[in-house]
Parts: C-alpha cells; sequence; structure tokens
C-alpha cells in the first residue's frame, strides 16, 4: 500500500526500519525513520528533527 503522504519507501515495523535505515546510512549519510501518521507504516527521514514540517 502506497502512502498518501507521498513518501517513498515504507516498513512494517520499527526493526525493519531500522535495518534499512542503517543500511542506508551507508550511502547517503545518517537517517532517522518514524511512523508515519498517515499510514502508520514507518519511513526513512535525512531530516535532523524527528518531527516533521
Ligand atoms: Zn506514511
Amino acid at each position: 500500500m502506497k502512502c498518501a503522504s507521498g513518501k517513498t519507501g515504507s516498513y512494517p515495523d520499527f526493526e525493519t526500519a531500522i535495518a534499512a535505515a542503517l543500511r542506508c546510512s551507508v550511502n547517503l549519510g545518517p537517517l532517522r525513520c518514524y511512523e508515519c501518521p498517515e499510514c502508520g507504516q514507518w519511513h526513512l527521514t535525512r531530516r535532523k528533527q524527528w518531527v516533521e514540517r
């Protein structure tokens, strides 16, 4: 299911998201993950703050 917020990668739980974040961090630098209020899944973000917008 695609997220209404328009984010690309989504993950079903924290463990999956953090694993993906660590994997991507090798190339992209530090990433954070957060639970999406739109779809209830987890996304990755490069923002320094946990809170969006
Ligand atoms: Zn979402």
